[in-house]
């Protein structure tokens, strides 16, 4: 390693978002518009190939840590083992979020091919109710899904709940329950203004304190210490295992982000929130050095703001819904 991604207030960089698809084989209301969604050409992707090489940059130059896959559903993405195989070869946390369909099926391979960690998207334990968030009648297949990277070895195998005020969040006890019973650790997300639809407002934000209180009705928690990871985290008291909430939203922990991003078209990103991309995959294709990338990557990250400004007036949201970026 020859130097770390840091950028002007001190920050340094080890987690790394690639998503290897924009397409997905779920619409949920808050990520993607039911119809219309433009995919990008094929050819516009990074191959494998490409995705290795920017990865390998950045972990041997800069020490990189983390790798997350994700999308749209980087399950759709063929062939992903192949691709985890040359990432798990880095030696980093590999890790994926999904919407879980497909792990049935795939669980045991990516587990094979070096996989490390699942995280699952789940956002309605009740049939109807997920059929009107992703559009898709698939909630028997998502909660195979996680028993199956439960029993591919996957652990901690994490369950990711987006909550909407007035529509999923009397479910809130339901889910801590669930984790409890099936050992899978849930995180509530807060709701952010990153959907298709642009529906998003800050009445619909149920906030971590709310999160929270709603918890305490039923369990004790107790504060566990935060990790690199976005969620702040307790620990039932009983030892029933643990929960987290990302407060993306109502506390924002830009001051310790450490994340950067690609996009499946070979956008990085220095934040989710970014309005602003630096062309990766034009670098890649014009035969640009490895020192060229690196210095392009370094740039992007010296550039990176201090923290998204949600709910200020300034507050730009960037063109790319969630589904483009990834999470
Ligand atoms: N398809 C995969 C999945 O659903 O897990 C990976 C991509 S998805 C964009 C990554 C994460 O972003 C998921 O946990 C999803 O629930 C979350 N997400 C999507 N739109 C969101 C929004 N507007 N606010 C908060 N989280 C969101
Ligand atoms: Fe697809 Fe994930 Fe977005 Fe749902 S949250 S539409 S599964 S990318």
């Amino acid at each position: 390693m020859t130097s770390q991604l840091i950028d002007g207030f001190g920050r340094v960089h080890r987690d790394l978002r690639i998503s290897v698809t924009d397409r997905c084989n779920f619409r949920c209301t808050y990520c993607m518009p039911q119809e219309g969604m433009k995919w990008q050409p094929r050819e516009d992707l990074l191959t494998f190939e490409e995705i290795e090489r920017v990865a390998t940059i950045l972990v041997q130059r800069f020490g990189i840590k983390a790798i997350r896959l994700t999308g749209g559903e980087p399950t759709v993405r063929a062939n992903l083992a192949v691709l985890v195989a040359k990432l798990a070869a880095l030696n980093v946390d590999l890790a994926m979020t999904t919407n879980g369909v497909t792990l049935p099926l795939l669980a045991p391979s990516l587990r094979q091919a070096g996989l490390r960690r699942i995280n699952i998207s789940l956002d309605s334990l009740q049939p109807d109710r997920f059929h009107e968030i992703t559009r898709r009648d698939e909630l028997t297949r998502v909660l195979e899904g996680i028993h199956s990277a439960v029993q591919a070895g996957f652990a901690p195998v994490k369950i990711n709940v987006v909550v909407i005020k007035g529509f999923n969040d009397d479910e809130i006890v339901d889910f801590a329950h669930f984790g409890r019973e099936f050992g899978v650790v849930v995180r509530f997300i807060e709701f952010m203004p990153l959907d298709a639809d642009e529906d998003w407002s800050n009445d619909k934000v149920l906030t971590q304190a709310e999160i929270l209180a709603e918890l305490s009705h039923t369990f004790e928690l107790q504060p566990l210490d935060r990790t690199s990871a976005p969620a702040s985290r307790w620990r039932y008291a009983d030892g029933g295992g643990e929960i987290g909430v990302v407060a993306s939203v109502s506390q924002s922990f830009c001051d310790s982000c450490d994340r950067v991003r690609i996009t499946a078209d070979g956008q990085f990103r220095n934040c989710l929130f970014a309005t602003e991309e630096t062309d990766v995959r034009a670098l890649l294709r014009q035969a640009a050095s490895d020192d060229e990338i690196a210095a392009a990557l370094q740039r992007s990250v010296s550039a990176k703001w201090a923290g998204h400004s949600i709910n200020k007036v300034h507050f730009i949201r960037p063109v790319r819904s969630m589904s483009e970026i990834g999470g």
